[in-house]
């Protein structure tokens, strides 16, 4: 081999080994990861389909399908972002023209409809204003109109903080004949959720959240009703990394290759879920409700306000208003600078008006709310 006769060495530069801050992550997500998640991570590694790594894959399997309460057979981490996973429910099951009807109360409702539309859905719209949810009787007068071949809800808005209600949703879907489609992303191992009993066909979520492990593979779920509609598409899905019928084969009895799955992050994410598992779901569900009163009361005895209605808070999730005449950004900056706290401003239409505070997962913890109180508290001076 000739040696190249001049290397470009403009990139070639020295950077110091890696050091992060000790940050405590309670924003909207990614949340700080259980130690035991971060360990699993770091595992020696075997091959995507060594025999070790394919029983792996089914316990992921069966631990997503306790998380979610669903027995849908199509239950599988998706390589990548939350994203990917809500891409891949609409990828698999919308096909050109199909009507999608978008429940948009909020910044990530309206991501739906962006990708719905991209799919070539005819996508409707029904809203309310950011930080509500809608009623039954609203649903049902929607599917009336616009009789949609899919409903997608958002069952936790990360930008607003506030908790869709599902149940009956799913009778009221199968009554219109559609397909309801719910983001759990913000839910999924801190909100209680029963997807198999509330009807619902496609869900997807994150890991980096109520699950407490880092970012980057994606729980999602089809019920046989819904890979039935894949199955009947006249058209092939789109997009082929996202492909149900292809991935699907690496997941169920073939074990085909299509892509490598994330090998060190299925390990951290089955931790995850065997902490999800081991604690168990109502002791789960219970624990992000106790420390998220907590912090309702504190930041009201601070003098702030929350900007959802009780009733529909999410325990993962608050936006509290920021008061007038407070400089939101250089707030959040002060906790992050000299508390290492990281929390988030609003997005969208609550741009500027709310902080957003997470307790998810392994940070949903009393002695995480107490610091951020006080930390708060010194603050707002
Ligand atoms: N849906 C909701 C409700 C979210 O909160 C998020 C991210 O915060 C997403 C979808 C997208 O997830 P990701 O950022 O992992 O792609």
């Amino acid at each position: 081999m000739n040696a190249p006769t001049e290397i470009n060495e403009t990139h070639r530069v020295q950077f110091p080994q890696l050091d992060v801050p000790p940050r405590l992550l309670l924003g909207p997500g990614p949340s700080n990861a259980h130690p035991r998640v971060l360990q699993a991570l770091t595992m020696r590694q075997v091959g995507h389909l060594d025999p070790c790594f394919i029983q792996l894959m089914n316990e992921i399997q069966t631990l997503l399908r306790y998380a979610w309460q669903t027995d849908n057979p199509l239950t599988i981490p998706v390589s990548g972002a939350g994203s990917a996973a809500m891409e891949a429910t609409l990828a698999n099951t919308v096909e050109p023209g199909d009507v999608v009807l978008v429940g948009v109360k909020g910044y990530f409702g309206h991501r739906l409809v962006d990708m719905a539309g991209r799919y070539g859905a005819d996508v409707r719209k029904m809203m309310k204003p950011w930080g509500q949810v809608f009623s039954l009787e609203e649903i049902r007068e929607n599917l009336e109109t616009h009789r949609p071949a899919i409903l997608a809800l958002v069952h936790a808005e990360t930008s607003t903080g506030a908790r869709q209600p599902l149940e009956d949703v799913g009778e009221l879907c199968r009554e219109y004949n559609c397909l309801l489609l719910v983001d759990t992303v913000t839910s999924l191992g801190g909100v209680p959720l029963f997807l198999d009993r509330w009807g619902v066909d496609m869900a997807y979520s994150c890991s980096q959240k109520g699950l407490g492990c880092p970012p980057g593979i994606s729980p999602l779920t089809l019920s046989p009703r819904a890979v039935e509609k894949l199955h009947r598409r006249k058209t092939t899905v789109p997009n082929w990394y996202l492909d149900m019928s292809l991935v699907s084969k690496y997941w169920g009895d073939e074990r085909t290759y299509h892509h490598t799955a994330p090998i060190n992050m299925s390990y951290a994410l089955r931790e995850a879920l065997r902490l999800v598992a081991e604690e168990g779901l109502a002791e789960r569900w219970q624990r992000h409700q106790d420390n998220v009163e907590l912090l309702w009361q504190g930041l009201e005895d601070l003098g702030l306000t929350c900007h959802v209605e009780k009733e529909y808070r999410l325990p993962t999730l608050t936006t509290v208003r920021i008061p007038e005449g407070v400089d939101g950004k250089a707030v959040a900056r002060q906790l992050l600078d000299e508390y290492n706290i990281e929390i988030a401003g609003g997005l969208g239409e609550l741009g500027g008006k709310v902080w957003r505070i997470g307790l998810m997962g392994f940070n949903s913890r009393r002695e995480n709310v107490v610091v951020l109180l006080e930390a708060l508290d010194r603050v707002l001076q």
